[in-house]
């Protein structure tokens, strides 16, 4: 396999990519995703969870991002996606 194949496919190929989505959805029924750690279930259909976040996080907005530091950004931007729901609470 060339060294420019992308690890992501490989994990794909192997079954790997699967099996860490289940692990991680599964996860959601007891939430430890932020340093708040609260445990809820996000997998509920009205999750109690300080960031109101559900079973799917929600992109707010996605795009090339230049204002990062150049070994971030490189020529074309970094590539943002913020997401709803901050679970900061500022
Ligand atoms: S605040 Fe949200 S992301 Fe953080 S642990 Fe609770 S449910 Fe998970």
């Amino acid at each position: 396999m060339p060294d420019t194949y992308p690890a992501y496919l490989e994990l794909h190929e192997q079954g790997e990519l699967a099996r860490r989505a289940r692990v991680a959805v599964e996860s959601l029924a007891a939430c430890v995703g932020c340093a708040r750690q609260c445990g809820s279930d996000r997998l509920a259909p009205n999750p109690a969870s300080f960031c109101r976040t559900g079973r799917r996080a929600l992109v707010s907005s996605c795009f090339p991002h230049l204002g990062e530091e150049n070994c971030l950004r490189g020529w074309n931007g970094s590539g943002t996606i913020f997401f709803t729901h901050c679970n900061l609470g500022c």
